[in-house]
């Protein structure tokens, strides 16, 4: 919706991230210290919650909605915006402030009226750099990632999505047609705009009260009473004015926002947000992984356990068992945990490269083909994520295979966008890989798509091209 400037972005990380960012700041200083990072996280779980919320107002959109993300932005602002492209990108803050899935899904769908409406937008001429963390494998990675800051950077979106970010910002006609947009979309997805409206009106007093520029959100283009009134006289027409969410919805959403303030605040705060004597899914869950987060695993594990023996089939809590277990130094036995996550959730490649970094971690030359397979298949889901292609590289590496190590880091810095370190693993890669196979083709392939200079143009065409 609106602008963020890079310059609020930076310092902001090491406090939000606690004890992850405290780890990334130890470990891998040279990108992470990168200025402007905007922290963009990435969790198997929300990231499903967010796609199912926002797939039909896709759809009503027009738009091609497999191809529709939403992207995590850990800030405790309220903000979602668009930069550009099919991201949707929504802070973490702006989530845990929705009180239902459908005042959620009214910002989607607003968000979505500005990339449907193709609005030309202000450049607001930022270029933030992005860092990517994993939730739910953000230690253990990163630990991992010690010698390797480029990996630990462990940007998981391709550079696609950061070479075109520009903070955009709208004119006051752009957000009343995105308003009205969002209303039209939601109709024909037979939900209420109902949560859009009352989402602004809960910060209508807000902003007359000084307290607007911490939410950025409203900040650019202020909320008029005007706005708000005209959505409201729109959303009223619909015949789906008075549906709610679904009991699963709004279960889900739960879960969403429980998880998040547990990675994101204090888990001193978690306990006092998630009291004891509360025991739904959401508060064991959130007490759960402030456990783990404060460092004590046996009552994390006990929690886990629990919560296990009551919904056995869930991937993401046997997926925070691998975790905890993980990144207390026991990989053998996180293995069973991750494999049954990936076993419920076959598809969802983050948990399998939690399985595949376990494997590794084994240090287990027998494990090492398992997690190669595993790499692969999460790989073959989500081809530019440079995490993957760094862990696989690992992997190959372990076994002495170095031409496949080095088109493995190749990838990785394709992805990344670094096309020099790109280009120099490919030509390393193809003098260890057998001539004309398919992996010395795609080598070959990243030199010529990676900027090659005419010196190694040459030096390619010497070798009889
Ligand atoms: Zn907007």
């Amino acid at each position: 919706m609106t602008a963020l400037t890079a310059a609020k972005a930076p310092s902001r990380r090491s406090r939000r991230f606690g004890l992850m960012a405290a780890a990334c700041a130890a470990a891998a200083a040279p990108t992470l210290a990168r200025a402007q990072d905007i922290p963009i996280i990435r969790d198997a779980e929300i990231e499903e919650i967010l796609q199912k919320d926002g797939y039909p107002i896709w759809e009503a959109a027009g738009l091609d909605a497999k191809h529709v993300h939403v992207i995590l932005v850990g800030d405790k602002d309220i903000n979602a915006f668009t930069a550009g492209g099919l991201a949707i990108y929504v802070n973490t803050g702006l989530i845990e402030a929705t009180k239902n899935p459908n005042q959620l899904i009214g910002v989607i769908a607003h968000e979505t009226g500005h990339i449907a409406g193709g609005h030309i937008a202000r450049d607001m001429g930022s270029k933030p750099a992005l860092a990517t963390y994993l939730l739910t494998m953000g230690l253990g990675l990163l630990a991992a990632a010690a010698g390797s800051p480029e990996a630990a950077g462990g940007l998981l979106f391709s550079a696609d999505y950061f070479a075109t970010l520009t903070y955009y910002g709208y004119s006051r006609t752009q957000e009343a047609s995105a308003d009205q947009a969002a209303a039209t979309f939601l109709e024909k997805s037979h939900m209420s705009a109902r949560g859009l409206v009352d989402f602004f009106d809960n910060f209508r007093y807000e902003e007359v009260f000084a307290n607007a520029r911490k939410n950025r959100f409203f900040y650019d283009h202020p909320l008029s009473s005007d706005r708000i009134d005209a959505l409201n006289v729109r959303a009223q027409k619909s015949p789906y004015y008075n549906v709610v969410d679904s009991p699963e919805a709004l279960a889900e959403h739960a879960v969403m926002v429980a998880k998040l303030k547990a990675f994101m605040n204090a888990p001193q705060q978690t306990f006092v947000d998630y009291k004891e004597t509360d025991t739904s899914f959401p508060a064991r869950y959130a007490r759960a992984i402030a456990y783990y987060r404060n460092l004590e695993t046996d009552k994390a594990l006990k929690l886990t356990d629990a919560l296990l023996a009551d919904y056995p089939n869930d991937p993401y809590v046997w997926e925070l068992k691998g975790q905890i277990l993980f990144e207390a130094g026991r990989p053998k036995e996180a293995e069973p945990a991750h494999e049954r996550s990936v076993e419920l959730k076959p598809n969802a490649p983050l948990l399998r490269f939690n399985l595949g970094q376990t494997l590794i971690s084994e240090e287990d030359p027998k494990k090492l083909d398992e997690a190669i397979d595993d790499l692969r298949k999460g790989l073959d889901l989500e081809h530019d994520n440079s995490l993957g292609w760094w862990l696989l590289a690992q992997a190959w590496g372990e076994k002495g295979d170095s031409g496949r190590a080095a088109l493995a880091t190749a990838e990785q810095n394709f992805w990344l966008g670094q096309l020099k370190d790109a280009r120099a693993f490919a030509m390393q890669a193809r003098n260890h890989l057998p001539r004309d196979s398919a992996d010395w083709r795609r080598a070959t392939d990243i030199v010529l798509t990676s900027q090659p200079t005419p010196g190694e143009l040459q030096n390619m065409a010497r070798q009889g091209e």
